[in-house]
């Protein structure tokens, strides 16, 4: 795999709710066509040229040594690591960027700071050996596997991501379930209680639609249908004592 170097690498996040944040990775194999916000800003600013580039990740290879340097500056001022915003920690079939991911995990943690990861792959069963304070995510809008291989086609199997969320969760760690960008009826027709259902273990479920694709402006009303999935969730949320965010 490619490798770059980067001058920094923890940053202070504008997100609501979330501290700092880092990406050891530029690019990402998923290849979402929602499309992926992380790549129309990689394409902008001149990051990559191509969606075919955007597909080969490379690893930022001195990510360690930057956490390492960074924590001794700011380790009193740092909350919590959020893993990431521009790529995914934990890529599917990516071997060396999920044992970096992991890797950069532990370095926190060591320095008492937890992390919450959020992922379209695979969560490792090695996060279970890790700071309880640690809050594990995965990405899902269906189960449909013909709408995952159209719209996430690097991405891991949906079976796969809720079976690895629930083997953490049974191990008592604090789960959540990041529902966006969710389709509307006319990308694909689908009953929304059958995915909550799926994840009525997890601890925490945030909801959004998807707004940059113009697939979606075709849609009827798609504010008040976003707006009704959102009551949705919910009242589901309510019922199985979930925290909705
Ligand atoms: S998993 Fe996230 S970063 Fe990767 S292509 Fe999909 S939306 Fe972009």
């Amino acid at each position: 795999m490619d490798t770059i170097t980067r001058k920094t690498m923890l940053y202070k996040t504008q997100v609501p709710g979330l501290d700092y944040a880092m990406n050891p990775v530029q690019g990402c194999s998923h290849g979402c066509r929602y499309p992926c916000y992380a790549y129309l800003m990689a394409m902008r600013f001149g990051k990559v040229h191509s969606y075919a580039e955007w597909i080969r990740p490379v690893i930022v290879e001195n990510t360690l040594d930057l956490i390492k340097k960074e924590l001794k500056k700011w380790q009193s001022k740092i909350h919590c690591v959020h893993f990431c915003f521009s790529t995914d920690p934990f890529m599917y079939q990516q071997p060396e960027i999920q044992a970096l991911t992991l890797e950069s995990i532990r370095l926190i943690n060591a320095a008492g700071i937890p992390c919450s990861i959020l992922t379209k792959g695979i969560l490792p069963s090695d996060l279970k050996n890790l700071d309880q304070r640690n809050r594990y995510g995965i990405s899902l809008v269906s189960l449909d596997e013909d709408f995952r291989k159209r719209w996430e086609p690097g991405a891991a199997p949906y079976a796969d991501r809720i079976r690895a969320l629930k083997e953490l969760h049974a191990d008592g760690a604090m789960t959540w379930v990041h529902m966006e960008p969710y389709p509307t009826p006319n990308l694909i027709a689908q009953d929304i209680d059958g995915i909550l259902n799926t994840i009525d273990f997890v601890d925490h479920i945030d909801f959004s639609g998807l707004n940059y694709n113009p697939v979606v402006q075709k849609y009827p009303d798609p504010s008040g249908f976003y707006s009704s999935m959102k009551s949705h969730v919910i009242h589901f949320c309510k019922e199985h004592h979930i925290q909705f965010q």
